[in-house]
């Protein structure tokens, strides 16, 4: 088979293992966000799942492709572009959602389909600046620090319209909302809390004409408080693919 003469260095048993324990975890994370969307009221098609393949190989996501799994998340730039140097033959959807140095736009805007992770309008701009005009403008997330941490990322809550404006009038990105990565905490009053927070901006920049559609919230530790509070993206890294290993992490 074609897919399996791909997997570099494993053989038949060790693919079908790694195969039926993704296909299990994905199956155990659509369940999840299927039944807190039904506690929400929501259709669960209103989520979207984004796998988070961070420190995973690329034989992980081609497991995950294979399981159903069409969107990808990528923290670490170089790590990102050896994988799909590697699995160019999928059409995988793939999403950066690390923080962005400056001048690592290009290679950004040139081999991604969504930034999650814009906060500051100069980043906006070089992102702008870099998006070949033959291709779709580039799909942009302002992220926001929710959690008001000075360590976090993020722009600050009363700051996030204003750079949201600035970048949608840029032709070659497209606004298409928020996202945030609260402080995490055991507490679903407190991990709500934090939701609402975004959920709110997200709906006072819609009543300001900002024409976005996503809300990029919740984890594998979070995701029932974000699909409670109108999440319509979940980033999920660990219940998919198990504990990362950064000694491992390749870039
Ligand atoms: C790593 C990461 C995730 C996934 O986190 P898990 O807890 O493993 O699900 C989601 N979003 C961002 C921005 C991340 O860096």
């Amino acid at each position: 088979m074609l897919l399996w003469s791909r997997w570099r260095g494993l053989n038949t048993v060790q693919v079908s293992s790694i195969m039926d324990t993704i296909t299990n975890a994905l199956q155990a994370v659509r369940q999840r966000i299927k039944q807190a969307a039904e506690v929400a009221g929501r259709q669960p098609d209103s989520v979207q799942l984004l796998a988070v393949s961070k420190t995973f190989g690329a034989d992980a996501v081609r497991a995950t492709y294979a399981a159903g799994q069409q969107a990808f998340g990528e923290n670490y730039l170089q790590e990102a572009l050896d994988k799909q140097a590697q699995l160019q033959d999928l059409p995988l959807q793939w999403h950066f959602i690390g923080p962005i140095q400056s001048n690592k736009t290009r290679p950004i805007a040139q081999h991604f389909d969504w930034v999650h992770s814009v906060e500051r309008e100069k980043i906006a701009q070089r992102l702008n600046e870099a998006r070949d005009v033959h291709v779709p403008p580039l799909n942009v997330l302002v992220q926001v620090n929710v959690s008001g941490e000075a360590s976090k990322s993020g722009v600050e809550p009363d700051a996030a319209l204003a750079l949201a404006r600035q970048i949608q009038a840029m032709p070659r990105l497209r606004l298409r909302g928020l996202m945030a990565i609260p402080a995490p905490t055991d507490s679903e009053t407190e991990q709500r809390a934090a939701f609402r927070q975004l959920k709110n901006l997200f709906e006072q920049g819609r009543a300001e004409g900002l024409d976005w559609d996503t809300l990029s919230m919740g984890m594998s530790h979070d995701l029932e408080a974000a699909i409670a509070e109108g999440a319509t993206m979940v980033r999920v890294g660990t219940a998919i693919f198990g504990a990362r290993n950064y000694g491992e992490k390749t870039a």
